[in-house]
């Protein structure tokens, strides 16, 4: 499943965020979508699931537009993992993973739905949480949950607003691990992610949005330090850990 933006552009009330987007991705790729505050990111990841409506421009999954498609087609294509939680369900993990299931169903569950949340509560090991209630969880296993519950719509592409936000480095690995492992699994990932040394560890590619525009796109390759400097307004100091750069900010006043 590959999926196309062309000259995305989007603007909230005639403000324009999103200005000429064009990249294609691969099937299979982990895609770390990385700029400043403000850049676009969440808006842009909004449009490919479908939330909002480009201004301009055309969104491509496997050839066909994504405007195209009717909300339930578009939910076995595009799982979502939203950042902002204001409201947590009341129900238990397995039910919360079960509404993952909810395009699939016409009004009964059948034993086939059931038998895919075990699957993904046992896959990402799960099984010891999944009676409690969401709200009893602590940040990162929420977080699997609400992984958990977009991997049950079993969806091609996966996207994620800053998966890893208010995670200890702990739980940071472990999502970026899971994930990293699900795109193995033949699906498609872009996830925003602030923290360009997790995301580098991880990704297999990476698009740099800066003031709503593409300022860059590939492979570790584009993760130099003129290019973080330039992304960033900051400055950094680079250094190699495990054979990946590593970007450590630096202060204009030391
Ligand atoms: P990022 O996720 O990269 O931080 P966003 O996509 O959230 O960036 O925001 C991009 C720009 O759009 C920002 O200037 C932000 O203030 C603006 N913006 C985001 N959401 C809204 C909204 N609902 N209404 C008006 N402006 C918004
Ligand atoms: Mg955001």
């Amino acid at each position: 499943m590959s999926l196309a933006l062309e000259n995305i552009t989007f603007s909230y009330n005639s403000v324009p965020v999103l200005n000429t987007i064009t990249q294609e991705i691969k099937k299979g790729e982990f895609i770390g979508l990385v700029g400043p505050n403000g850049s676009g990111k969440s808006t842009l990841i909004k449009c490919i699931n479908g939330i909002l409506k480009p201004g301009e421009g055309k969104i491509k999954i496997d050839q066909a537009e994504l405007s195209a498609l009717n909300r339930i087609t578009l939910a076995k294509k595009i799982g979502y993992v939203p950042q902002e939680r204001a409201t947590l369900p009341q129900s238990t993990v397995f039910d919360t993973i079960l509404l993952g299931r909810k395009p699939y169903i016409k009004w009964k569950l059948n034993k086939a739905d059931k038998q895919i949340v075990i699957k993904i509560i046992k896959q990402l090991n799960l099984e010891s949480i999944a009676m409690k209630s969401v709200r009893a969880l602590s940040g990162g296993e929420r977080q699997k949950v609400f992984i958990a519950r977009a991997l049950a719509q079993e969806p091609d592409i996966l996207l994620l607003d800053e998966p890893t936000a208010n995670l200890d480095i702990n739980h940071q690995i472990e999502v970026m691990q899971l994930l990293h492992k699900i795109t193995k699994q033949n699906y498609t990932i872009i996830a925003a992610i602030h923290d360009i040394n997790l995301a580098i560890q991880f990704c297999s590619g990476f698009i740099m949005l800066k003031s709503g525009k593409l300022f860059a796109s590939g492979g570790k390759e584009i993760l130099k330090k003129k290019n973080i400097e330039s992304l960033y307004n900051a400055k950094v100091n680079m250094t190699e850990v495990n054979g990946n750069a590593f970007f450590i900010p630096v202060s204009n006043d030391l």
